[in-house]
């Protein structure tokens, strides 16, 4: 297979550990497929435990000299890492839609926010201040130090194949941390073109590895193995648990990124033109397959009708298509079991009663292609009220008024992102600060960006990432008390 890059060499079908590009110990591969074509465009190491071993020490021989750089020095190569994003960022947009099936277009954006986060670290690792304590003591000083928490892990999914890596090990890379990286088993070409690029930037051996396979038996590994001092994860609420439960006896400290169920709510006074934008955006970018996705649109009575009307009508003529082909603003699911739940929770919402405004099932183009959906008549108690959708369908619910519609927002497992539209601005304070999730968008569906605080609250998991908050996440304080001043 020729995936047509520019720069053949961002192309990688193997591991990369202790700055060395290997094949399984077995010799198994892993096939990748396009999800758009079903075309098989790579196979990658099928690697297990002895690998993700090898890749752990190497990243304990590598943190001594690299937490022994100044902040500076790690900063200029991880500048230097952050250019090359820049440089070859066609390459790697084409790279993640072929394994993905993102539109180019934001392909080509998430290449840019992937970058944004270690020009961002970068800049932060210079600023891990500690502090200085007023003593009660005449006779002692206390001061507080930030060090790099030492080898950490990152098990990261399929629907951001690079920004969910750069979040990850920017900041532990700038913080003195070195990291052995799982990609997701679907999406791995993005991570080995970016450790690719970080070798090039001068990311001394064993300092970022990317070992790919099977998820269980190097996740195993990284769980068990005492060396490893920090897991993050990003992915499901399931695999998240597990995986806590897997790093329980060995005591790690956990960033767990996972499920969503983000209610988007549009109040009686909102602007119905800027909501139904804000709802395109929030809902069908990479086709619903993000957890910051909308999964419940509450919509109060007085506006109902009309906003349902105009999201379908905008939902209608997004175009669906191969990501590569220009104006395809729809591709693929990522995988047939996608198609299904989507199919299932449409079915459910009929067989109680819900209508169809646009859309609702697969596309005539077959393949992975599903039509942009809308959903009207939808209740709690189906079952699109609970499950994350991740998929392209929008569900309407109804509301009276305020209160009610802080019930049924709140009224979920999860605590991701929540969106709200309203003109009146004691509102907009009054429910943002009800609502209980890790992140809220006002009057706008898009909110991430490297300079924010990303996580949630409830079973959306643990900590921060991006902000100065996310550098914080990869480095432990510690605390000195000097006696006989
Ligand atoms: P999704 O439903 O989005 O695919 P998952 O939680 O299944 O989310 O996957 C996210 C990441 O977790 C992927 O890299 C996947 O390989 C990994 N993963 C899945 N199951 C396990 C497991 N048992 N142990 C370790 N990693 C796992």
């Amino acid at each position: 297979y020729n995936p047509k890059l520019a720069d053949p060499t961002l192309y990688r079908q193997q591991s990369y550990i202790d700055g060395q590009w290997q094949d399984a110990d077995s010799g198994a591969t892993l096939d990748v497929l396009d999800p758009a074509t079903g075309e098989t465009i790579a196979t990658v190491p099928m690697a297990g435990a002895a690998e993700t071993r090898r890749a752990i020490l190497a990243a304990e021989q590598a943190l001594p000299a690299w937490k022994a750089k100044t902040a500076a020095e790690r900063s200029r190569i991880l500048q230097k890492w952050f250019q090359l994003l820049l440089q070859h960022k066609e390459d790697l947009a084409r790279l993640m839609t072929l394994e993905q099936g993102k539109p180019l277009a934001e392909s080509r954006g998430e290449i840019g926010y992937a970058a944004s986060f270690i020009e961002w670290f970068a800049e932060e690792g210079k600023r891990a201040y500690g502090e200085v304590i007023p003593s009660p003591f005449s006779d002692r000083r206390l001061v507080v130090l930030k060090q790099p928490i030492g080898v950490c892990a990152a098990i990261t999914p399929w629907n951001f194949p690079a920004a969910m890596i750069t979040r990850k090990a920017a900041p532990a890379l700038a913080a003195g941390c070195t990291m052995v990286v799982k990609p997701a088993e679907l999406t791995p070409l993005s991570a080995l073109a970016l450790a690719e690029l970080a070798g090039r930037a001068g990311i001394p051996a064993g300092v970022f590895n990317v070992v790919t396979g099977d998820p269980r038996a190097i996740g195993g590994e990284l769980t068990s193995n005492p060396i490893v001092r920090k897991l993050s994860f990003t992915g499901s609420t399931e695999v998240g648990r597990l995986l806590m439960a897997q790093c329980a006896p060995t005591l790690k400290k956990l960033s767990l990124e996972l499920g969503g169920n983000a209610p988007f709510i549009v109040f009686d006074d909102a602007d119905v033109d800027a909501a139904v934008q804000g709802a395109i955006a929030s809902k069908y970018r990479n086709s619903g397959q993000t957890c910051v996705c909308t999964n419940r649109f509450l919509v109060q009575a007085g506006i109902y009708d009309a906003f349902a009307k105009k999201l379908a009508e905008a939902a209608g003529q997004m175009k669906v298509g191969n990501g590569l082909e220009a104006g395809v603003v729809q591709g693929p699911l990522i995988n047939e079991a996608a198609m299904q739940k989507a199919e299932r929770l449409i079915a459910d919402v009929k067989a109680k009663g819900g209508q169809v405004a646009v859309g609702g099932g697969r596309h005539a183009l077959g393949g992975q292609w599903f039509q942009p959906t809308v959903l009207t008549g939808v209740t709690p108690q189906m079952d699109v009220a609970k499950q994350e959708i991740f998929g392209p369908v929008a569900p309407l619910f109804r509301f009276e008024d305020e209160q009610q519609a802080i019930a049924m927002a709140n009224d979920t497992e999860f605590g991701l992102a929540a969106y709200l539209y309203t003109k009146d601005s004691a509102r907009q304070w009054r429910v943002s600060e009800a609502l209980e999730y890790g992140m809220v968008g006002v009057n706008t569906g898009m909110i991430s960006t490297e300079v924010a605080p990303f996580g949630g609250i409830k079973n959306s998991g643990l900590g921060r990432e991006g902000s100065r908050h996310g550098l914080d996440d990869y480095m432990e304080l510690k605390y000195m008390a000097i006696g006989g001043v």
